[in-house]
């Protein structure tokens, strides 16, 4: 499963940081799943869920922000909305999209428990 494995790494960034910054528990983790990042969030949830027991990340509050998508149009030379990739330009029909928002996995913000 992709996002058993997408866990893995937030798993590991988390744990780099603890040992880096000295703490051993978090309250809350907060990511940011794009719409065009590929990543299922509730997957990504339950992933999350099943690795924390015994981790720092064990009783933390997971947060999941979805940005909606955006790219670019080159026909329009306009950004635009679209809901996955593939999907055709809303404004003009077109398939010349550059995905520029939306598309990223990322940890946007961590807290800790100070104890
Ligand atoms: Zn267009």
């Amino acid at each position: 499963m992709h996002e058993a494995s997408l866990a893995g790494s937030v798993l590991q960034l988390v744990e780099d940081a603890a040992r880096r910054d000295g703490f051993r528990r978090v309250a809350m983790l907060r990511l940011e799943a794009g719409q065009l990042s590929g990543v299922e969030p509730r997957a990504l949830r339950f992933a999350l869920e099943a690795l924390a027991p015994g981790t720092c990340l064990q009783g933390a509050t997971v947060e999941i922000d979805e940005p909606a998508g955006q790219a670019w149009c080159m026909a329009c030379a306009a950004t635009v909305a679209i809901a996955q990739r593939g999907d055709a330009c809303p404004r003009c029909g077109g398939w010349q999209l550059e995905p520029t928002g939306g598309i990223e996995l990322r940890v946007i913000d961590l807290l800790v428990h100070d104890d």
